[in-house]
C-alpha cells in the first residue's frame, strides 16, 4: 500500500485528512509517525507557496534520509475576512501572535469585528493543498468555501475558527456540523475532491 505523508503537525487537520482519503488504498501518516521534526518556515506570500514549501522541504529531507518511495501532502489553509480586507488569511494560524492558539485567535477576530453587522461579516475559509512525491511530480489544487463571522462562537466540533465560521445552507456554524457534514462542504472537502483525481494514478 502506498504511503501518504501529511507534513503536518496539527493534529485537528490530520484527522480531517485521514477521514477525507478514507476508502483510498494509502496509509495516512503524521510526520510524528514517521518521526520527521523538520520545521518548515511559513513565508510564503500566498497558500499555495506555503504548502508547496511544506511539501517540497519534507521531500528533500526523506531523500535525504534515504527514502525511495512516498508521497507527501501539504495542506495550507485559513480564513480571509472581507471587511478585514481578507486578514487574517496566510497568518491565520498566528493571528493573535501566539502561533494555533485558537482561542486567541478568535478574540481577535471577534474584536475586530465588534459592532459589525452581519451583512459586512463575509468570510471565506481557503485550503490549498500541494502534492509532491518521490519522483518530484507535484500537483497542486485548492478549495474554498463562503461564509460570515458569528457574533459568538458556537458550537463544539472542529477546530480553529470553526466556531465562528456561519454556513447559510445549513445554517449553522461548522463546529455545529459532524466531521462528515464539514468535510462535505468546507474548503478542504473541495480540495480533496479535486486532488482524488489526480491521486488516483498512485493507486
Ligand atoms: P496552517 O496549519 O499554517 O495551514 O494554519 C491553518 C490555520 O487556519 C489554523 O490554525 C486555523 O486557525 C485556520 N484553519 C484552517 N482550516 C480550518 C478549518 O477547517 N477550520 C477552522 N480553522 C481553520
Amino acid at each position: 500500500m502506498q504511503k501518504i505523508i501529511v507534513a503536518s503537525n496539527n493534529l485537528h487537520k490530520i484527522s480531517e485528512i485521514k477521514k477525507l482519503l478514507e476508502g483510498l488504498e494509502f496509509e495516512v501518516k503524521s510526520l510524528k509517525d514517521e518521526n520527521i521534526f523538520v520545521k518548515v518556515v511559513e513565508d510564503g506570500k500566498t497558500f499555495e507557496e506555503n504548502a508547496k514549501k511544506k511539501a517540497s522541504e519534507i521531500a528533500k529531507f526523506l531523500k535525504q534520509r534515504g527514502e525511495e518511495q512516498f508521497i507527501v501532502l501539504a495542506d495550507d489553509s485559513g480564513i480571509a475576512v472581507d471587511y478585514l480586507n481578507g486578514a487574517p488569511g496566510i497568518y491565520s494560524a498566528r493571528y493573535s501572535g501566539e502561533h494555533g492558539n485558537d482561542a486567541a485567535n478568535n478574540k481577535k477576530l471577534l474584536e475586530g469585528l465588534r459592532g459589525v453587522p452581519r451583512e459586512k461579516r463575509g468570510a471565506r475559509f481557503i485550503c490549498a493543498i500541494a502534492l509532491i512525491d518521490s519522483e518530484d511530480t507535484y500537483t497542486a489544487v485548492k478549495g474554498e468555501v463562503q461564509g460570515k463571522i458569528m457574533e459568538d462562537l458556537s458550537g463544539n466540533g472542529g477546530f480553529g475558527y470553526d466556531p465562528l465560521f456561519y454556513y447559510e445552507p445549513l445554517k449553522k456554524t461548522f463546529s455545529e456540523l459532524s466531521s462528515e457534514e464539514k468535510n462535505e462542504i468546507s474548503h478542504r472537502g473541495i480540495a480533496f475532491k479535486m486532488l482524488k483525481e489526480r491521486l488516483s494514478r498512485y493507486i
